[in-house]
């Protein structure tokens, strides 16, 4: 098997960014020469209609270690950043913005880290350069939830900077504003995951692409990765013990309302109670049913790509079929 000689791949989503690439372009080749390993940039056009498209040719040109993919449309930075993890070949990756809000010159220092032994250095935009009442703030309980739901505690997800070491994000898929939480399917994966900061710098070209309803995105998102962290293989223990619960609030409001009947001669339709136990038992057997539909979605899932319900690090003596 002959392996990729490239070492580090850069990855960066682009949208309407065109007065950002040649500086960008400037700033990291003078950062990733200086590395002396193998690299390329990979760029990703997700759809630009300011004629980043035509920049980025004219760059790709000049620089064969300058890759680029044009999408059709713009589909969203999560799924340019996807584009890019799947043609990468490095060893390394470095997904970063190409607004430069990011500076190329914390790479060298987020590499050193990822050697002291780990597989995800994550970015932390200590100092951060964006309104503070739309964006930090949000963010900073957004990161506080996420550490919290998620177990792995880091400030600041939202930074697309990180580098990540290849083996750990092999056959990740990303949906919607996932991207923030790969270094949380990386932990899953048992990846070593830690941050250091890194320095913002405020846009100076362009305009940000994001608004506050990225954060009913970003919400959504979380739950969906909580329901992954917990139930992704057994989904019926979720929705099995919501409907179990409410099959006991049926039972006992039934009760209840059977109980006031007889011993207190307190009429069926004087209380709530019946219908409390009628709303409950529907909701208790449909939650249940759900489960059941979820647990066939998972499995197909599963089977249909043969995938494993778990990821193996490395076996002993054991000679795998080829
Ligand atoms: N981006 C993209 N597709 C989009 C929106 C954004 O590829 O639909 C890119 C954008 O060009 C930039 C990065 O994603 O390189 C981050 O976007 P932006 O700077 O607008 O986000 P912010 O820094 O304001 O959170
Ligand atoms: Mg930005």
């Amino acid at each position: 098997m002959s392996r990729s000689p490239i070492v580090l791949s850069v990855i960066i989503p682009v949208y309407n960014e065109v007065d950002n690439l040649d500086p960008l372009h400037q700033a990291l080749i003078t950062v990733l020469e200086e590395q002396n390993k193998p690299y390329e940039i990979i760029l990703v056009d997700d759809g630009s209609t300011d004629g980043s498209r035509e920049k980025l040719a004219q760059i790709a040109k000049s620089n064969k270690n300058f890759k680029v993919v044009n999408f059709l449309r713009n589909y969203g930075q999560t799924a340019a950043l996807m584009a890019g993890i799947e043609k990468a070949q490095g060893e390394i990756l470095i997904p970063m913005d190409a607004d430069l809000q990011n500076d190329p010159k914390d790479i060298p220092r987020l590499l050193q880290k990822l050697d002291e032994g780990f597989d995800v250095v994550s970015g932390w935009r200590k100092d951060r350069q964006d309104k503070t009442i739309t964006r930090t703030i949000p963010s900073m309980i957004a990161n506080k939830i996420i550490s919290k739901i998620s177990g792995l505690v880091l400030h600041d997800y939202g930074c697309t900077l990180k580098v990540y070491r290849r083996d750990v994000i092999k056959g990740v898929r990303l949906y919607g504003e996932m991207h923030r939480f790969i270094p949380i399917y990386a932990k899953w994966q048992g990846a070593q995951v830690t941050e250091i900061p890194v320095s913002h710098n405020p846009r100076i070209h362009g305009i940000s692409k994001y608004g506050l309803n990225r954060i009913f995105k970003v919400i959504l998102d979380l739950i969906v990765v909580w329901f992954m962290e917990n139930y992704f293989t057994k989904p019926i223990y979720l929705f099995g013990s919501f409907g179990l619960f409410f099959l006991l609030v049926s039972l006992l409001s039934g009760t209840l309302a059977v109980y006031l009947r007889i011993f207190h001669n307190i009429s069926f339709i004087s209380t709530p109670m019946p219908l409390a136990a009628v709303m409950s038992f529907m909701v208790g057997i449909v939650a249940i049913l759900l489960g059941l539909v979820a647990e066939m979605v998972v499995r197909t899932y599963y089977e249909s790509q043969r995938l494993n319900i778990y990821t193996v690090r490395e076996t002993l003596n054991i000679d795998e079929p080829t």
